[in-house]
C-alpha cells in the first residue's frame, strides 16, 4: 500500500486549521501546530513531515522566522512549505518565496485552488524524494561496485562472502584468478581493449557462478570468487577451459591464459581477506608454470612460505655471520680426464636448518635484491682463492661464477667485478661468468649487449643450462658466448630417448661449427660420459667425476693431478670402423692400418655385420665391406642397411677385385661412397678411407644441423 504523506498545518487560528484539515484529511496524515515555536518543537521531536502549510502572522514565532529557521537546518530544509497569506498581501508572498517557500495559498481558501496548488507542490516533493532515493541507490551501487566490471568491489565482496559462507550448508572455497602477463595485453592492444578483456572475464565468471557464488575484481587483473566446493568441482571443466585460454570471447587476437589459486574454507570465522590471501599464496606457487594452471592452498604451503619469509629476514645477518660459503665442482676435459676448470656454487650453512642449497634461496635473493650482494660475495671468495693459489705458485684453473640475470645487465655490477679483479691483481681469464639461458627470454637486447661488453673486457662467458628454455636455438645466432653448458635434462633423457641423443649430438656439432666449447652438466654415469665424449663434447661436469667439493678438497685434487701428472684411466672413446670380409687376412690388413686411430670391429659376412651394426650404430663411423661373401654379400648388405633410417648415414666403402667394373658400378648405385680394390695399395686405401670419413662427418654435421632446425621449427 502506498504510504500517506504527512502534512503539518501551522496556524494560530483553530478555525483556519480546521478548514484546511477538512480539505486534506482524506489524503494526508495531519499534524497541527499553533505557532512556529510549537511546529519547530514537533519537527525536532522526530515527527516526520512531508509538507507544511504555514500561516505568516502568528504569536511567539511568526511564519517568516519559522521558515528562516527550518531552511537553515539540514534535516528540515527539504520539507516543502506552502505559505498562507491574505489575498492582497503581495509583499509578504514575495518575501516568503524568497525565504524558500514552494508556493502560497490565499485566504479565504478556495478549496479547488488550494487542492490544485498543494497537489503541484506535493508532486514536486514526491519527484524529489524518488530522485533522492534513486541517487542513494546509485550511490550505494557505485560505492559497492567495481566501476569497470560492475562486480562487487573488494570491501563489499568481503561482506557478501562472509554472509555467503555463513549461510552455506556445505564447505566453501575462495578462489583467485590472475591473468598471465596482462601487462602485455595492455601494451599490445591498448588499455581500452585491455579494459574490454577484463569486462569479458568478469562476465565469464558471473556466467559460470550463476546463483552459486559471488565474485569481485580485486586488482587490475585479479578476480576473486566465493562458492561451494561442490559447485567448484562441478564447473571445473569449464574453468579449465577459461584458464587455458580455450573459452574466451576475446576482443583481441591473443590467447589469454589465467592461473587459479584456491583456498578451502576450513575455519569459516577467519576474516575473508585472510582467506583471499591464502588462495593468492597458492596461486603464487604456480604463477610461472605453463602446465599447472590451478593449485590448492595447504598447510604445507603455508609452512614453506613462512620458511621462505624467515630465510629472507635472516639472509643479511647470515652473510655477516659467515654462514654462506662456496664449494667448487671440477670440470673435466673429456680427452685427458684432467680438471680444466671448476664452477663455484654457493651454500648456506644455516644454524638450525643445516645446509641449504641455492635452488631454495637464490630465487628469494633475486626477489628481494640481496642477490647483488651475494653474487659479489661469491666472486670475492673466488678471487681470494685464486690469489692464494697464485701466491703459493701453483697451477690455477679458471673458475666460473654464476651471475644472476638481475646482476648481469647492470653496469655497476660489471664495474665492481673489474675493480675486484684489480684489487686481487688477477686477469679476467682467472674467472668465467655463467649466465643462465633463461635470461634471454627476459630481455634479449640487453643480454646481447651485456655479453658483448663483458667479452670486450676479456671475460669468458658460459651459457648455463643451455636447452632448458624455449629459445635456445634462436639464441645461438644472437649471442657470441664462448662455451655452452648443456642442460642436465638432455643427459637425464639420454638413456631412454633416441631423440635426446640426436639433439645432443647436433648441439655439440653446432657449437663446434660456431666455435663454441661445450660442457655437459649433470653427468652421473660412465655410459653417459662415454657417449658424450664420443659425440665430441669438450668437457664434463657431474657426479661421475666429482660432486661439488670444498676449497681444500679442490686444491688437493689439483695438486694430485699436478704431482702425479696423473691422467685418470679414460674409457675408450675412439670412433669405430666395421670391416666385413670373409677373408681373415684381408680383414687384418685394413684393421692394422686403422687401429691406432679407430676401434675396429670385424665381421665375416653381411649377416654378422648387420647384427653388429644394430648394436653399435651410435659409434660406428664407417663400414668397409667386401662385395663377395657367402650368406649375405656386400651388395645385399647395402640394400638391407638402406631399409633402416638410423643406419642410413653410416658411410660404406666397397671392396672389389681389380677389373670388376660392373660390380663397382652396382655398389656405387646402391649407395657405397667409395671403392677399394684387392690387392690393396695401402697408400691409396688410407687416402680413400680418410676422404670418406671427412666427407661423411661434414655431411653428418650439416644434416644434424638441418634436423635440429626442423625439430626447432616443429616445436615453435
Ligand atoms: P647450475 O649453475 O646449473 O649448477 C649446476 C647444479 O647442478 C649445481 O646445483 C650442482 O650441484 C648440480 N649438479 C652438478 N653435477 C650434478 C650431477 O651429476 N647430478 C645432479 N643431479 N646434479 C648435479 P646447486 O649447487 O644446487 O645449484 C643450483 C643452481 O643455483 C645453479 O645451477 C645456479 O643456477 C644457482 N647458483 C648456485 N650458486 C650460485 C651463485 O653463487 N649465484 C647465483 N646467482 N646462482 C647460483
Ligand atoms: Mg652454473
Ligand atoms: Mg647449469
Amino acid at each position: 500500500m502506498e504510504q500517506m504523506l504527512t502534512m503539518m498545518i501551522v496556524d494560530d487560528r483553530s478555525i483556519d486549521r480546521a478548514i484546511l484539515r477538512g480539505i486534506f484529511l482524506s489524503e494526508y496524515n495531519i499534524v497541527e501546530a499553533g505557532d512556529g515555536d510549537e511546529a519547530l518543537k514537533l519537527l525536532k521531536s522526530g515527527v516526520h513531515v512531508d509538507i507544511i502549510l504555514l500561516d505568516i502572522f502568528m504569536p511567539k514565532m511568526n511564519g517568516f522566522d519559522f521558515l528562516r529557521t527550518i531552511k537553515k537546518e539540514e534535516a528540515f530544509k527539504d520539507i516543502a512549505v506552502v505559505v498562507n497569506t491574505e489575498s492582497d498581501d503581495e509583499d509578504n508572498e514575495v518575501e516568503a518565496l524568497e525565504l524558500g517557500a514552494d508556493d502560497f495559498i490565499t485566504k479565504p481558501y478556495n478549496q479547488r485552488i488550494v487542492k490544485k496548488r498543494i497537489s503541484n507542490v506535493v508532486n514536486k516533493v514526491i519527484f524529489t524524494q524518488v530522485k533522492m532515493s534513486y541517487q542513494t541507490d546509485t550511490l550505494r551501487f557505485v560505492t559497492q561496485r567495481d566501476v569497470l566490471t560492475g562486480l562487487y568491489n573488494r570491501e563489499s565482496f568481503y561482506k557478501e562472502a562472509r554472509e555467503f559462507i555463513s549461510g552455506a550448508d556445505s564447505t566453501c572455497v575462495i578462489a583467485v584468478w590472475n591473468v598471465d602477463r596482462f601487462k602485455v595485453v595492455n601494451e599490445l592492444f591498448g588499455s581500452r581493449l585491455g579494459d574490454q578483456v577484463l569486462r569479458n572475464i568478469a562476465h565469464e565468471l558471473v556466467d559460470l557462478l550463476k546463483d552459486n557464488g559471488i565474485c569481485t575484481r580485486t586488482e587490475a587483473d585479479s578476480f576473486v570468487f566465493c562458492t561451494t566446493r561442490k559447485y567448484l568441482e562441478e564447473i571445473m571443466p569449464k574453468i579449465d577451459r577459461v584458464l587455458t585460454g580455450q573459452d574466451h570471447r576475446s576482443p583481441i587476437d591473443y590467447t589469454l591464459q589465467l592461473h587459479m589459486g584456491i583456498y578451502e574454507v576450513i575455519d569459516p570465522d577467519m576474516p575473508v581477506y585472510l582467506m583471499c590471501d591464502r588462495a593468492d599464496m597458492a596461486l603464487q606457487t604456480i604463477k610461472d608454470s605453463y602446465l599447472v594452471r590451478s593449485a590448492y592452498y595447504s598447510e604445507k604451503l603455508k609452512e614453506d612460505i613462512l620458511n621462505e619469509q624467515e630465510l629472507v629476514i635472516e639472509m643479511e645477518q647470515a652473510l655477516n655471520n659467515k654462514q654462506f660459503f662456496v664449494v667448487f665442482q671440477p670440470i673435466v676435459d673429456t680427452k685427458t680426464g684432467l680438471t680444466v676448470s671448476a664452477e663455484a656454487l654457493i651454500r648456506w650453512k644455516h644454524p638450525i636448518k643445516g645446509i641449504i642449497n641455492p635452488g631454495i634461496f637464490v630465487p628469494l635473493c633475486e626477489k628481494n635484491g640481496f642477490i647483488a650482494v651475494l653474487d659479489l660475495y661469491v666472486c670475492e671468495e673466488v678471487c681470494k682463492f685464486q690469489r692464494e693459489q697464485l701466491d703459493k705458485g701453483v697451477r690455477i684453473v679458471p673458475i666460473s661464477i654464476n651471475i644472476s640475470r638481475i646482476n648481469f645487465y647492470r653496469t655497476e655490477f660489471s664495474v665492481k667485478i673489474k675493480e675486484m679483479l684489480d684489487r686481487y691483481k688477477l686477469e679476467p681469464t682467472c674467472i668465467k661468468l655463467e649466465i643462465t639461458e633463461g635470461a634471454y627470454q627476459d630481455n634479449p637486447k640487453y643480454m646481447a649487449q651485456a655479453i658483448k661488453d663483458f667479452k670486450a673486457s676479456s671475460f669468458q662467458i658460459l651459457m648455463d643450462d643451455f636447452g632448458s628454455g624455449y629459445s635456445s636455438l634462436n639464441m645461438l645466432k644472437d649471442f657470441n658466448v664462448d662455451i655452452l653448458k648443456i642442460d642436465m635434462k638432455f643427459i637425464d633423457d639420454l638413456e631412454t630417448s633416441e631423440r635426446a641423443d640426436n639433439i645432443l649430438y647436433s648441439i655439440i656439432q653446432m657449437a663446434r661449427a660456431l666455435n663454441m666449447g661445450t660442457v655437459a652438466e649433470g653427468v652421473e654415469t660412465k655410459a653417459q660420459y662415454e657417449l658424450l665424449a664420443s659425440m665430441g663434447c669438450d668437457c664434463i661436469q657431474g657426479y661421475y667425476f666429482s660432486k661439488p667439493i670444498s676449497k681444500e678438497e679442490f686444491t688437493s685434487r689439483l695438486e694430485f693431478e699436478r704431482e702425479r701428472n696423473c691422467v685418470p684411466e679414460l674409457p675408450d672413446v675412439r670412433r669405430t670402423i666395421l670391416i666385413v670380409d670373409d677373408q681373415k687376412i684381408d680383414r687384418k690388413i685394413i684393421s692394422h692400418m686403422m687401429q691406432e686411430e679407430y676401434h675396429v670391429l670385424e665381421a665375416t659376412n653381411g649377416e654378422e655385420a648387420f647384427e653388429l651394426l644394430k648394436n653399435n650404430f651410435n659409434s660406428i663411423s664407417l663400414i668397409i665391406a667386401d662385395i663377395h661373401m657367402p650368406k649375405m654379400n656386400g651388395l645385399m648388405l647395402l640394400e638391407k642397411k638402406a631399409e633402416y633410417l638410423y643406419l642410413k648415414e653410416i658411410p660404406v666403402i666397397m671392396i672389389t677385385s681389380s677389373g670388376e667394373r660392373e660390380c663397382e658400378e652396382q655398389a656405387l648405385e646402391r649407395g657405397a661412397l667409395e671403392i677399394i680394390t684387392k690387392p690393396y695399395d695401402s697408400n691409396l686405401v688410407r687416402k680413400r678411407i680418410s676422404n670418406v670419413l671427412k666427407l661423411s662427418e661434414t655431411g653428418n654435421m650439416m644434416r644434424q644441423i638441418q634436423r635440429l632446425h626442423e625439430i626447432y621449427q616443429e616445436e615453435q
